[in-house]
């Protein structure tokens, strides 16, 4: 898959407000907050999209989202909630072909209706 610039974050040739570091997964904050908590959680192998996820990286997935849970907790949003999200390709408005989780919370959001 072609490098994005997720990639270069993971490699510290840019930077970014990095909340979290482990030896699978980075999470940093989005450059362009649509909530006042808006992190993305992302794996550092290069998988492109939700459609290219392997059986064999399910625990990733799952760490992934663990990593959420804990994030939220850590931003004080996880009682009143928050919002998990993954875009996939052109109808899911996906920008950035580097498998990301979006972490949004921290005010009342909106239903999906619409969206
Ligand atoms: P998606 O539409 O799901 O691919 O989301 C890509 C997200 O990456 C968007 O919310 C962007 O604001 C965010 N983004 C793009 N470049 C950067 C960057 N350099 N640092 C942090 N977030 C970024």
């Amino acid at each position: 898959m072609a490098e994005t610039i997720f990639s270069r974050i993971i490699r510290k040739e840019l930077p970014a407000d990095i909340v979290h570091e482990d030896d699978e997964i980075i999470a940093f904050r989005d450059i362009n907050p649509q909530a006042p908590v808006h992190l993305l959680i992302v794996p550092r192998v290069e998988i492109a999209t939700v459609n290219d996820i392997r059986p064999e990286q399910a625990e990733l997935i799952g760490k992934m989202v663990l990593t959420a849970q804990r994030l939220a907790a850590d931003a004080g949003i996880a009682e009143d909630g928050y919002r998990l999200v993954i875009n996939c390709n052109r109808h899911g408005c996906q920008e950035v072909f580097h498998l990301h989780l979006h972490l949004i919370g921290g005010r009342q959001l909106r239903g999906l209706a619409g969206s």
